[in-house]
């Protein structure tokens, strides 16, 4: 059943890397009629497109740095015009940008995903992939016929660097260490939902019930 909103809500989504933030993304955007704004999808289409934009952060984004906040800013003001219902994904993603945020748009509800990393860790590295084809196993829900080969040619299956545990959790451990000035400086301003648990559907359930108790008090 597709839910509308009643009223206007903007809201944040926040949640680790692998941690299931784009399914739950995804049910919102199916279930309520959020506009959602993704900084990393524009981003990535200002480098497809080739604007100046895009030129500028291309070296940034595939270092894995973050792209300048008064740039990233300076984007959002614009897109958020004549907006409302708006589900930001990935961003905030430092101090600076949420307190100018607050600025431009009220945001009536943070959204925090709450996955234990160990959880996230073992999920991620129990991904191989066939290098060659892409193919992608795991051993939890869709194992190779035969442990480390691939299906159809056997060839040796390989992880990702990014995939191995110490990476994932070292890179999890500095998600935690800047997402923390946002959720503290969201919970001081009474909008901060932490949703904690280790499956998405689960979750989203809890989610669904917090969002109808906001949106029922509008
Ligand atoms: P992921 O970290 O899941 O790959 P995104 O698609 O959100 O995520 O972002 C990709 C890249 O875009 C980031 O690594 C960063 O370089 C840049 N980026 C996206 N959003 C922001 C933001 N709010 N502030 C600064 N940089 C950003």
């Amino acid at each position: 059943m597709r839910r509308t909103l009643a009223s206007k809500v903007n809201a944040i989504l926040l949640g680790a890397p692998g941690g299931g933030k784009g399914t739950i993304s995804k049910y919102l955007q199916r279930d309520y009629a959020f506009t959602h704004l993704s900084t990393g999808d524009m981003l990535r289409a200002h480098i497809r497109d080739e604007t100046s934009i895009g030129k500028e952060v291309k070296g940034i984004m595939a270092s894995g740095g973050l792209v300048s906040d008064a740039l990233v800013l300076d984007m959002i003001a614009e897109e958020v015009k004549g907006k409302k219902n708006i589900l930001f994904d990935g961003f905030p993603r430092t101090l600076e940008q949420a307190k100018a945020l607050k600025d431009i748009v009220d945001i009536d509800m943070v959204v925090e995903l709450k996955v234990p990393h160990q959880t996230i860790a073992d999920r991620i590295s129990n991904r191989w992939v066939h290098a060659p084809s892409g193919r992608v196993y795991s051993y939890d829900f869709n194992p190779p016929k035969v442990e480390g080969f691939d299906d159809e040619t056997s060839e040796p299956l390989s992880q990702r660097e990014d995939d191995k545990p110490e990476v994932v959790l070292n890179r999890l451990g500095k998600y935690e260490e800047t997402t923390s000035a946002l959720t503290e400086f969201y919970g001081s301003l009474g909008v901060l939902r932490s949703f904690a648990g280790t499956e998405s559907k689960v979750i989203y359930a809890d989610i669904i019930e917090q969002l109808d108790e906001e949106l029922k008090k509008r």
